[in-house]
This record gives C-alpha cells, sequence and structure tokens, in this order.
C-alpha cells in the first residue's frame, strides 16, 4: 500500500526534516529513525494540529493529539491514513472503539447507558480480537517469510520487555498478532520489532505484515 504523502517537505515545517524527505513521491527516511515520530510529524504536516477530526472544535496545538482511526489492537498502523487529529477529550473517550461503535457510544444521551455500552463493548471486543484478526484493514496486510524481513540489530538491541510480554500475552490468547508488521518496499522492518522476534522465537514462518510501497530506508 501506499501512504498518504505531501508532494515535498518544505524544511521548517518539520521538526526532524533531517530524517526525512519526499523525492518523486516516495517518503525516504535516513537511518536510524523513530518511526513512529516521523509518522506523526507528517500526519500533523497534512491534517494540521488545531482542529479535532471528530467534535470538529479548534484547540491550541498542544491539547491535540493524535488517533489511530481503526484502534492500534484492532491491528491499525501508526501510518498517516489512519491518523487523524483529535483534542485529548474524544481520543480518550473513543479509547481502543471501532468508529461505528464510538458513533453509537456518542448518541447515548445518558451517562448509565454509555457507561453499560463500554462494559459491552469489550465483551464485543474479545469476540472481534478472537475471530476477526485483521478483517479491519485486511486490504492493507499480506503474509509475509520472516526470513525475508531485513532488520538492523543495532538499532533494537533488546527485547523480552513490556512490549514483548504483550505480544506473548495477546498470541497467547487470540492465536494471532495483535499489529501487522510494517517495512518499506524493499523489506526492511520499519515498525514491530519486538513481534518479529517473538515469531523467531517460537518457530513462526511467516508473519502478517504491511508493506508501505512509497518509503524507503536510506542509509
Ligand atoms: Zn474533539
Amino acid at each position: 500500500m501506499n501512504i498518504d504523502l505531501p508532494q515535498h517537505l518544505p524544511n521548517e515545517t518539520i521538526l526532524i526534516n533531517d530524517v526525512m524527505k519526499v523525492e518523486n513521491g516516495i517518503l525516504k527516511l535516513q537511518f536510524p529513525m523513530n518511526f513512529h515520530d516521523c509518522m506523526y510529524a507528517l500526519t500533523y504536516y497534512m491534517k494540521g494540529n488545531e482542529r479535532c477530526s471528530y467534535c470538529s472544535k479548534t484547540f491550541p496545538k498542544e491539547k491535540i493529539t493524535l488517533d489511530h482511526f481503526i484502534p492500534q489492537n484492532f491491528g491499525g498502523p501508526t501510518i498517516p491514513n489512519n491518523l487523524f487529529p483529535a483534542c485529548k477529550n474524544c481520543n480518550l473517550e473513543k479509547t481502543n472503539m471501532l468508529k461505528p461503535f464510538y458513533d453509537n457510544y456518542l448518541s447515548l444521551p445518558t451517562r448509565g447507558e454509555k457507561k453499560q455500552f463500554l462494559s459491552d463493548f469489550q465483551q464485543i471486543a474479545h469476540f472481534l480480537h478472537r475471530w476477526y484478526g485483521f478483517s479491519f484493514i485486511k486490504d492493507w496486510v499480506e503474509e509475509k517469510e520472516i526470513n525475508h524481513i531485513i532488520v538492523n540489530i543495532s538499532l533494537n538491541g533488546s527485547y523480552k520487555g513490556k512490549k514483548y510480554k504483550k505480544i506473548k500475552n495477546y498470541y497467547k490468547e487470540y492465536q494471532h498478532f495483535q499489529k501487522p508488521l510494517i517495512l518499506d518496499h524493499k523489506n526492511f522492518l520499519l515498525d514491530g520489532f519486538n513481534a518479529l522476534m517473538f515469531a523467531k522465537d517460537n518457530g513462526i514462518i511467516e508473519v502478517p505484515v504491511i508493506v508501505l510501497e512509497n518509503v524507503e530506508v536510506i542509509f
């Protein structure tokens, strides 16, 4: 898939311009970089940092966050296509709800009903995680053999911390990964180091990935 990109990135508007540039429709990321920081900066550049996408009110930029439209625990990747400026209230309120559920939640008139809805949603979410896997982002995801994924180990030397445990626990419960790994168009790993290590440690040969065709890591 292609991520949403501007034609070019003016130097002065991007905080981390020394590590990324857009050339001929390709986003070039200078290694080493923080992939999430790059995606956040890109999204703010394209979508602004003043107006909340949900309540439509304007805020000072320090009150604006980025919401994962498809929540991360449903596999939603950290790329501009899935990130929307949101005020802290809306982001917190939407939490891990998919948009149709959030719309239902907002339509409820009383606090009591909202509270009940959230409690019911946790049950539904459990069912969705178990049976639907990556169906919400299925057009973006493919399977790839871990042998074909290129990783620079020096960037992420240690693992088996909290993130690794989270992946392990989720996999144990649902028998699939919570999020796909993210690769550039040459299969260089951009996001998902712990998931890749978990796959290696457990003899899992193929993992779900999102290949970003218009992104390239440069050295
Ligand atoms: Zn809002």
